[in-house]
């Protein structure tokens, strides 16, 4: 089942729960806007190239439109309506004034050199300016995309409006970046997991855990959790998979892969096949890498007793009923990663403010925020008789659904 069936049937099955008029219902499903613009850029050698740009903005009840932009080959308007979709929920989760939406660029940012890249960002940000803004539409990094992509958004965007820093979030710190924004869908992973783990009357010390993709989200959720005294026994990237079960060294597994560039071969471990991690035994599993890896074929291999969904949609609705069934407890993407967007919100609300907070206070309103949600999405699981999906689904699509019936309809 693809991103948007998937997102979509969760959404239907919250607004019966919620029993939703089919009215509402109707109307929370339609994007506000699709925008589809061409983007045609001279490359380095003088000939001409063009893609497809898209940003799907979703709805705007309960404020501006936030979500990323990806530069990716497949990049296409159902997977981007999907992920503007799930952005509309996710912002309503972590109680934070947002709408959802989502963007990218049809392409293979490791084809382009920096030049062209810069080229075809500013060409996007002319074709949609007019489109977004501090209080209409708010992008930030995503797949293929950095900092740098946002930098110059920021700078082609300011040409026609003036220098406006809270019109993307992820920037350079030099540019009214937040700190603790790097670490933060990690460290929210990690903050979500201990609220989840305290229910249970249990820590991260001690407990063992599974991680798959070692980029920012994953990377940073094994560091914390080690930090913590929790056990990272296997973890996986692109390059391979490594394992001990005493617990891996991470910050020296960090190095090791700066250094070689590969997880393989590291001196406090042993290799592993890949495959085998998502089915290795532990107390944690965290899928921090891509969606739909687990599945009808290998979901009733899972041996562990918690997963949490550091990636988007890593779990397709078939392995979801397929874990249920297990009793595996499942923390949803739409929380669990959702310290990335809680952040960038902090960004947004330090450049509105024109004042810069220190680290600790960012990483202290990111615990209150993903704690309080936790405890949210847990009434919700009370009062419906539900499992964490759908408690985080029924808080979100209430918080909208309300924020939309209080709006009116009155054109
Ligand atoms: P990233 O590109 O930094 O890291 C991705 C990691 O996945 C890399 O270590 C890569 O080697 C690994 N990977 C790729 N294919 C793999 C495979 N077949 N098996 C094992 N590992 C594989 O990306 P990220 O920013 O860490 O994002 C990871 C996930 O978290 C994505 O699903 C993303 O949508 C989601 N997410 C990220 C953020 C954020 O702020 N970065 C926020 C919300 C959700």
């Amino acid at each position: 089942m693809n991103a948007l069936a998937a997102t979509s049937r969760n959404f239907k099955n919250a607004a019966r729960i919620l029993g939703l008029d089919a009215k509402i219902e109707r109307s929370l499903l339609i994007p506000f806007r699709e925008i589809k613009v061409e983007c045609t850029i001279p490359k380095d050698d003088g000939s001409l190239v063009s893609y497809v740009g898209f940003r799907v903005q979703h709805d705007n009840a309960r404020g501006p439109m936030k979500g990323g932009i990806r530069y990716h080959p497949e990049v296409d308007p159902d997977e981007v309506n999907a992920l503007a979709q799930l952005m509309t929920w996710k912002t309503a989760v972590a109680d934070i004034p947002y709408g959802g939406a989502k963007g990218g660029i049809g392409c293979t940012p490791r084809d382009l050199s920096l030049s062209e890249l810069e080229r075809l960002t500013r060409v996007f940000a002319q074709k949609i300016h007019d489109l977004i803004g501090t209080h209409t539409d708010v992008p930030a990094p995503d797949m293929g995309t950095n900092a740098q992509t946002m930098a110059w958004m920021l700078d082609e965007y300011s040409k026609f409006h003036g220098h406006s820093p809270a019109v993307v979030t992820g920037k350079p710190i030099d540019l009214g970046g937040s700190l603790g924004r790097e670490a933060a869908t990690g460290r929210g992973v990690v903050f979500g997991t201990e609220a989840l783990l305290a229910e249970y009357g249990k820590s991260c010390k001690g407990l063992t855990f599974v991680i798959q993709g070692f980029g920012n989200v994953g990377s940073w959720a094994a560091r914390l959790i080690h930090e913590r005294g929790g056990k990272v026994i296997a973890v996986s990237d692109i390059t391979g998979a490594v394992k001990n079960p005493n617990g891996l060294d991470i910050d020296e597994l960090v190095k090791h892969k700066e250094s070689t560039g590969s997880l393989l071969n590291f001196n406090g471990g042993d290799n592993m096949d890949p495959d085998e991690v998502l089915i290795h035994e532990c107390d944690v599993l965290i899928p921090s890498a891509l969606g739909g890896v687990l599945n009808r074929e290998n979901a009733s291999s899972v041996r562990a007793k918690f997963i949490v969904e550091a990636a988007n949609h890593p779990t397709d609705p078939e392995a979801d009923e397929i874990l249920s069934k297990k009793g595996v407890i499942i923390l949803p993407d739409i929380y669990a990663n959702a310290g990335g967007v809680t952040v960038s919100y902090f960004e947004w609300v330090q450049n509105i403010q024109g004042f810069m907070w220190d680290e600790e206070k960012v990483n202290n309103e990111l615990q209150r925020y993903m704690t309080k949600a936790f405890h949210n999405i847990k009434n919700m699981c009370k009062t419906y008789d539900c499992n964490l999906r759908m408690g985080a689904f029924t808080l979100g699509v209430n918080r909208v659904a309300r924020a939309t019936n209080l709006r009116g309809y009155e054109a």
